[in-house]
């Protein structure tokens, strides 16, 4: 059943069915689930909502179709990945159709995405012929010893609905990229955007069992626990929540997976007094409100050196108070609604707590139900203290919080209290204090001077409890590979 759909260009790539062993197949208890649009509240559609018995089929299909698939020449995978990556950029302005319609960013990012998206697949295409291994000078007299690389095997991806089209290529890119076949868990808000993009591989000759996606609600358990406790998956990449991901690490404990989790975030954002105010206005508007703050590297603590933080926030609200917030499809809407009323809430209870305490609302502050239940009014509120909730949990919504502080140590101190690590960026002119800093600070990815960080190019990965591994670059693929050492003895 479909309800309320967009005008693609293509209607063939709006499905009602997910992509199992080469087939469009509904769940075998013929149940469904229903997504709704955010940025109306309406029903778009409903999709399959799978449990054990589907997921061990969508595992059993990837394990068939494994053998045939790593034997491939690594050119011959990347030449599927690159006509995959063709088919997405051909078909970007349907994809981006859809990353609106179901997740609410704006056009404008849902394109963005898109590009972004098809990057790993372009990116991995040239990195799969690139798997070398080593020759090894032996330390034993008449051996010799290297390395071959791998595909680590059936590998289960699960990811969320933040970014419907890039977290997911940015796992099936390089695990296709090493030989792997997968089982990947769509989001359950977003599943439509990955049932398009398996269309699309379908067209790009992936063989039937490579790319297989099982849909379920988001918060079904089944499916996850299926897929930890397999034997037969050999690797679990994971993108979403700390909470979650901790769940998935216990139960993936059995069967020693190989694992790579990508998790929550809580991004320092610094500007110091020699900072171009401009520059670090820029940044932080991009960190901070991208889809709606939104993304997992968005800045959540804004911290602000005394000698700029006047200007600063006199500047930063301004163009704050210029944002136009509505649906996704709107002309001129630069931000659109979150994901869904609980976002909301919690938003709106990090404000509350902040005005509480004492926290001075300069923009915002408010749900906006004029325009429906999932909206929320960009926010900035300063004189922010380490007491608040908004210091210490990441919010993934539009409200901006200004700390004030006044020396290097003691807000690198303030940045590395967190307990996860993924994102941090700072804004200095001070060539010494850019090392300084960089290499102080407790996360994976460092912006200086910029707010926007993420490139197929980079390694995308966070450390404390933002998770381990590392997706996109060089060394995405080395999560999807195993590192054999062989010895020929007798020489
Ligand atoms: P989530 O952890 O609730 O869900 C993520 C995925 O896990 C979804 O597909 C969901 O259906 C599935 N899931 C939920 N419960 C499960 C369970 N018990 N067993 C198996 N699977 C389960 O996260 P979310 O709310 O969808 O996404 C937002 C979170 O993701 C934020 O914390 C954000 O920082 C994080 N995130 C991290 C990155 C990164 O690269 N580090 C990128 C994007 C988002």
């Amino acid at each position: 059943m479909q309800h309320s759909v967009p005008p693609l260009n293509d209607q063939s790539l709006l499905k009602n069915e997910t992509y199992i062993n080469g087939k469009w197949v509904g769940a075998k208890s013929g149940k469904t689930f229903e997504v709704f649009d955010p940025a109306s509240g309406k029903l778009i559609g409903t999709m399959p909502e799978m449990n054990k018995e589907d997921t061990e089929e969508a595992i059993k299909a990837a394990a068939a179709a494994l053998p045939g698939f790593r034997k491939l020449t690594a050119r011959e995978r990347s030449r599927m990945l690159r006509k995959w990556y063709q088919l997405m950029m051909d078909n970007a302005d349907d994809l981006a159709r859809l990353i609106t319609w179901e997740n609410g960013k704006p056009m404008a990012d849902a394109k963005g995405e898109v590009s972004y998206a098809a990057g790993f697949f372009e990116w991995f295409a040239e990195e799969a012929p690139r798997a070398y291994g080593d020759t090894i000078a032996a330390t034993v007299p008449g051996n010799r010893v290297f390395t071959i690389k791998e595909p680590v095997g059936v590998c289960g991806l699960i990811t969320p609905w933040n970014f419907p089209a890039a977290m997911i290529t940015r796992k099936i890119g390089p695990a296709l990229a090493a030989g792997c076949t997968v089982v990947a868990k769509s989001p359950g808000e977003t599943p439509f955007t990955a049932a398009a993009l398996a269309e699309l591989a379908h067209r790009a000759g992936i063989p039937p069992g490579v790319v297989n996606i099982v849909t379920a609600m988001a918060n079904t358990a089944e499916v996850g626990e299926t897929i930890t406790s397999s034997d037969t998956v050999k690797k679990v990449s994971f993108t979403g929540s700390t909470r979650v991901g901790k769940l998935l690490m216990k139960q993936s404990a059995d069967t020693l997976k190989k694992l790579s989790f990508e998790l929550g975030g809580n991004a320092p954002f610094i500007v110091f007094d020699d900072a171009d105010l401009d520059v670090a206005v820029a940044g932080a508007i991009a960190s901070k409100f991208r889809s709606s703050g939104q993304t997992c590297v968005c800045a959540n603590r804004l911290y602000i050196q005394k000698g700029i933080y006047d200007d600063f926030a006199k500047a930063f609200t301004e163009k704050v108070n210029n944002f136009k917030v509505g649906s996704g499809y709107e002309e001129g809407v630069t931000h659109g609604p979150l994901i869904h009323d609980r976002a909301v809430d919690k938003v709106e209870a990090h404000v509350q707590d902040a005005v509480k305490q004492g926290g001075k609302v300069l923009a915002g502050g408010q749900k906006m139900p004029d325009l429906g239940s999932n909206y929320f009014q960009p926010t900035v509120i300063r004189d922010m203290t380490d007491k608040m909730q908004l210091s210490h949990e990441e919010t993934f919504g539009p409200v901006a919080g200004l700390f004030p502080f006044d020396t290097e140590a003691e807000v690198v101190k303030q940045a590395n209290s967190a307990e996860v690590g993924l994102a941090g960026y700072f804004f200095s002119k001070d060539v010494q204090r850019c090392y300084r800093v960089a290499e102080a600070l407790e996360v994976g990815m460092v912006g200086i001077n910029t707010g926007l960080i993420s490139d197929p190019a980079a390694p995308f990965g966070g450390v404390k409890h933002s998770g381990f591994g590392r997706e996109g670059s060089k060394l995405g693929i080395e999560e999807y590979m195993i590192t054999k050492m062989i010895t020929l003895g007798g020489m």
